[in-house]
C-alpha cells in the first residue's frame, strides 16, 4: 500500500504480532519531545531509521484496563483546568492544581524533568503544557494572567501503576472571536472524527486522511512538524501517528488491529502549518503568530472498537 519499493504492509503485520505485548523488545530512540511528537527528521542519515518498520507493542485487556485508569487521572487533571480557565487565572496555578490531583492519585508525572531536545536547554519545568494564542505545544506555565480573548492549549500525562495516559484540551478564556471559535470546534471535532472512523477504516492513512481533508475544508492548517504516538508503559512508543498522510505514512501505514494505543493529537492553526521553537528550548509557536489548537485523547483499539482511555466517565 502506497509508495512505490517500500516494506510491504504484510510484512509490517508480521512484524507487530511478534512484537506484541508479551517480549517485547527494546524500542527504538526518540527526538526527547514529550508531546506533538517531533517527526523524524528527513535527513539523510535518517533515512534508515525511516525505512525500518515501526515496532508496536500490542496491549492485552488487562494492560488497556490499566492505560484507562492513568487516563482517568488526566481526565479528572484537564477537567479542573478547564473550571479554571478563566480572565484572571494563570497558568502557573493550572499546573500546581494538576500537580496536586497527581499527587492524590500517586501517579507521576510525565513531563516535569523532561529533557530538552535543544542542546543545552533545561529539562521541563512543568507537569503540564500550557500554550497560549500563536503558541501550538509545548508552552511553559507562567504568572502572565489569561486575558478574555486568549486561547490555552493545556497538554498532560502521567503515569499510574506503570501505565501512561496523555490527553491535551485547548480552552476559550472567555468570549473569543468567531474565527479562534471555529478554529476549537474544527479542531475538536477533527479529534472526534478520528477516534469514530477507527472503527470502520483499517489503517491509520485512512483515518489521516480524513483529518486532513477536514482541516482543509474549513480553511485551516495541519500543523505537520508534530505527531501523535503510540503511548503504554512509555509515554512515546511506535508508531508516529500523524494527523495528515506523509511519505513515511505510505511506506509503513498502520493496521489498526485490537490492542493498538495511540495517542491521537492534531494541532490545527489559522494561518500557517510553518512553526518554529522559541529561545527557551520548548515553546513552539506558528511563524504567523496566529492562533493554533490541540486536542488530543489516547485511544485504545477493542475488538468493539476504538475505546478513549482519557475520558472523565465511560
Ligand atoms: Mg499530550
Ligand atoms: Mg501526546
Amino acid at each position: 500500500m502506497g509508495g512505490s519499493g517500500g516494506v510491504s504492509v504484510r510484512q509490517s503485520e508480521e512484524r507487530s504480532v511478534v512484537s506484541s505485548h508479551r517480549g517485547m523488545v527494546s524500542r527504538p530512540s526518540f527526538p526527547p519531545l514529550f508531546s506533538g511528537l517531533a517527526r523524524r527528521p528527513k535527513a539523510a542519515g535518517e533515512s534508515r531509521v525511516e525505512s525500518s518498520p515501526p515496532v508496536i507493542k500490542l496491549k492485552s485487556p488487562r494492560e488497556i484496563a490499566m492505560m484507562r485508569e492513568a487516563g482517568r487521572v488526566v481526565a479528572k487533571a484537564l477537567d479542573r483546568v478547564r473550571q479554571m480557565a478563566v480572565p484572571g487565572a494563570t497558568t502557573a496555578d493550572m499546573n500546581e492544581a494538576v500537580a496536586a490531583i497527581f499527587r492524590e492519585h500517586d501517579a507521576t508525572p510525565l513531563f516535569l524533568g523532561y529533557p530538552s531536545s535543544v542542546k543545552g536547554k533545561p529539562a521541563f519545568p512543568a507537569v503540564i503544557c500550557a500554550s497560549v494564542n500563536e503558541h501550538v505545544v509545548h508552552g511553559i506555565p507562567n504568572r502572565r494572567p489569561l486575558e478574555e480573548g486568549d486561547i490555552v492549549s493545556i497538554d498532560t500525562g502521567c503515569k499510574v501503576n506503570g501505565w501512561c495516559g496523555d490527553s491535551a484540551v485547548t480552552l476559550p478564556i472567555g468570549a473569543v472571536r468567531p474565527e479562534i471559535q471555529k478554529l476549537l470546534d474544527v479542531t475538536s471535532e477533527t479529534l472526534d472524527l478520528a477516534i469514530r472512523a477507527m472503527g470502520r477504516c483499517r489503517y491509520w492513512s485512512e483515518v489521516a486522511s480524513l483529518m486532513e481533508r477536514f482541516v482543509k475544508s474549513q480553511g485551516f492548517y495541519v500543523v505537520e512538524q508534530f505527531v501523535g504516538h503510540g503511548i503504554g508503559q512509555d509515554m512515546h512508543e511506535d508508531p508516529q501517528v500523524p494527523n495528515f498522510v506523509s511519505r513515511a505514512l505510505r511506506k509503513h501505514d498502520i493496521k489498526l488491529e485490537p490492542g493498538i494505543v495511540l495517542a491521537i493529537e492534531p494541532m490545527v492553526a489559522l494561518g500557517t502549518k510553518e512553526v518554529r521553537t522559541l529561545g527557551d528550548g520548548w515553546t513552539v509557536e506558528t511563524k504567523d503568530r496566529r492562533p493554533s489548537a490541540h486536542f488530543e485523547h489516547t485511544v485504545a483499539m477493542t475488538p468493539d472498537g476504538p475505546r478513549v482511555l482519557t475520558y472523565l466517565e465511560d
